[in-house]
């Protein structure tokens, strides 16, 4: 299944196209200075691409092993770093692109400092940093290390070893000149074993381009799901990788594929796309620096096809981060409101206004959010940003939303950010930056239709007196009877007998036969939805004034939800057998009138939020 899947898919396709195409290319040598290494097949050429989700593309001789040799520097210097921590690895081992071959006799003037990790001395001097009580279990550390990243055991190609210690004289003067500068503070030699041993760990192009999906998924494994790298160090990693991972082309490449890569004399190189793929081309065939030549070829098109150079990115705006924009007269909360409420949130609604958010928050598009809510605040006083469906919040972007919502809490305003409480460093961001919002509501609802219909209860409460939800609303005042005459409300009255209700006693439940019709004189009644195995979902919750259990008249179906009692109180049952003809047309369009502005006012909300 998954084979066949594979199969069909346009990467796969485009990568075997490619694979043909390039596969004329016959430039280049086998690297001979490891004699070892020319008992390579110079045909030998495969391709393998690792997403961030596990997938893993490949065409050609992607299961060939090699030897990774120098592609194994930058996930040496992320085990160092996370061995010593950045300043002691920085001490000895610098950060600076030489612009020299890898092998090059260049140390820091004064120091002996080499200048990178990714040059073969800052690599041996990295190598001699790895933590362990024996050689032995340096190596298994470095070895365990690679396999975090390819997710299966790794092991070394003891004939390239042997080849490399034996004729390696170049890098055991280098090694030993760094002993003199004290870069390296004890014998070098079982360093620079380890550093060849390390060299010669045999890989393939599914392992390397894994290894490259690894930095790209912030050092986590995509298949296994281990931690390879600690996040703190991948930056640092794919840092050194950008400036110096191609040694003297280093420049050059990233001017031309732009992204961090690591090549090896064994014909590997691996480049990855922060937060997308690992690539791995394997040939073996080298330039005049020590690079692949075909491996070069294909990286240059697979980031000129996919537009996946870093520095050419089409970053999301605000139009692609706003989902919808509102304020409280064009969408309200769930809250079932009585007329009078309704009217009062029909006139000042836009007190309250409501960003519906999506999507990646980034510094661009944060900014032009911020700029458009800044234009939009004449007359605002509660602002409410749904974070429930952003998918991440990046750091330029917490600090932005914790400044705006600390400058307009201070102008008096209320901040409401629902659906926030899951994103983890957003709200570490907002209380490192703002320590009082902890104090305030700003967090408190899950989402925009809670905070929404808190607004609200905080408008009304300013306009108009609270309706104590305890005091009796009379049955002349109920939101049925506002177009009755005064007979017909007499008419009502003589027909309706009122019940009393104690805290969460039902009213009727779903699938009864419905036989009359309900106006709640005191308390609030919930209307509820039962969910097998589940807690009931709330549907609206109804206070004094407002009627329910109504549609049958007109419909003669069961009851299609639960009404409970919330706190105990009062309604008037209407039996339908009891209301006589013209009282019944005078109710149902009563009924009709009020449905159609509901159903209206929802058609709206659906228009406004998909
Ligand atoms: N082991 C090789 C060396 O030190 C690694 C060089 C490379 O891959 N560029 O010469």
């Amino acid at each position: 299944m998954a084979v066949k899947a594979l199969v069909d898919s346009p990467i796969q396709k485009y990568l075997e196209a490619l694979h043909g195409r390039v596969a004329d290319l016959r430039e280049g040598d086998l690297a001979s200075y490891i004699p070892e290494l020319t008992s390579a097949d110079p045909e030998w050429f495969g391709i393998a691409v690792a997403t961030v989700d596990g997938h893993v593309y490949q065409v050609g001789d992607s299961r060939q092993a090699f030897t990774i040799q120098s592609i194994s520097k930058p996930f040496v210097y992320g085990l160092a770093l996370a061995d010593l921590g950045v300043e002691r690895v920085l001490a000895k081992v610098g950060v600076e692109p030489s612009g020299e071959a890898f092998n090059s006799i260049s140390l820091e003037p004064g120091t002996g400092r080499p200048l990178n990790p990714m040059i073969n001395a800052g690599a041996i001097a990295t190598t001699c940093m790895i933590a362990g009580d024996s050689p032995e279990q340096r190596e298994q550390r470095i070895l365990e290390m690679f396999a975090r990243y390819t997710g299966h055991p790794m092991v070394v190609d003891e004939r390239v070893y042997a080849s490399e210690a034996r004729t390696g004289h170049r890098n055991r003067a280098l090694a030993h000149l760094m002993r003199n500068f004290d870069v390296i503070e004890t014998d070098p030699e079982p360093g620079l074993d380890l550093y060849f041993r390390q060299c010669s760990v045999l890989v393939n192009c599914r392992d390397l381009a894994l290894m490259g999906a690894c930095l790209a998924n912030n050092g986590v494994n995509p298949v296994t799901g281990v931690r390879a790298l600690p996040e703190a160090q991948v930056a640092r990693v794919l840092s050194v990788m950008s400036s110096c991972g191609m040694y003297d082309y280093s420049g050059g490449w990233i001017y031309s594929v732009g992204m961090p890569a690591k090549s090896g004399v064994g014909g590997g190189i691996v480049a990855v796309l922060p937060g997308q793929v690992g690539i791995a081309v394997f040939s073996p065939l080298l330039d005049a620096r020590g690079n692949s030549c075909r491996g070069i070829r294909v990286c240059e098109e697979i980031s000129r096809d996919f537009d996946l150079h870093l520095f050419h990115t089409s970053r999301s705006t605000s139009a692609a981060i706003i989902r919808a924009r509102y304020d409280a007269t064009l969408v309200g909360s769930q809250r079932r409101r009585r007329l009078a409420e309704r009217d009062l949130l029909a006139q000042h609604g836009n007190r309250v206004r409501v960003y519906d958010l999506q999507g990646e928050l980034t510094i661009g598009a944060t900014e032009s959010l911020v700029h458009e809510v800044l234009d939009e605040l004449a007359g605002v006083e509660v602002l409410i940003l749904d974070l429930a469906r952003v998918v991440n919040v990046d750091q330029a972007a917490a600090r932005m939303l914790a400044d705006l919502s600390r400058d307009l809490t201070g102008q008096g305003r209320t901040v409401l950010i629902p659906g926030a409480a899951n994103k983890y460093a957003f709200m570490r961001l907002v209380a490192q930056a703002w320590p009082q919002s902890q104090d305030l509501a700003i967090f408190q609802f899950s989402d925009s239709d809670h905070a929404l219909e808190w607004a609200e209860d905080r408008l009304i409460a300013t306009l108009a007196p609270p309706t104590d939800p305890t005091q009796e609303t009379a049955l002349a005042d109920n939101d049925l009877c506002v177009t009755l005459s005064g007979e017909e409300r007499a008419g009502l009255a003589a027909i309706a007998q009122r019940l009393e209700f104690a805290a969460g006693a039902p009213v009727f439940r779903t699938g009864e036969a419905a036989d009359a019709l309900f106006l709640i004189a005191q308390g609030r009644f919930e209307v509820l939805l039962p969910a097998p195995g589940q807690p009931p979902r709330r549907l609206s919750t109804l206070s004094p004034g407002m009627y329910f259990g109504e549609l049958p008249l007109a419909s003669g179906q069961p009851r299609s939800a639960d009404v409970v009692a919330r706190d105990g109180g009062a309604c008037w049952r209407v039996p339908f057998a009891a209301i006589e003809a013209g009282l019944k047309i005078r109710l149902l369009s009563t009924i009709a009138s009020q449905l159609a502005e509901r159903l209206a006012e929802q058609a709206r909300v659906q228009r406004l939020l998909g």
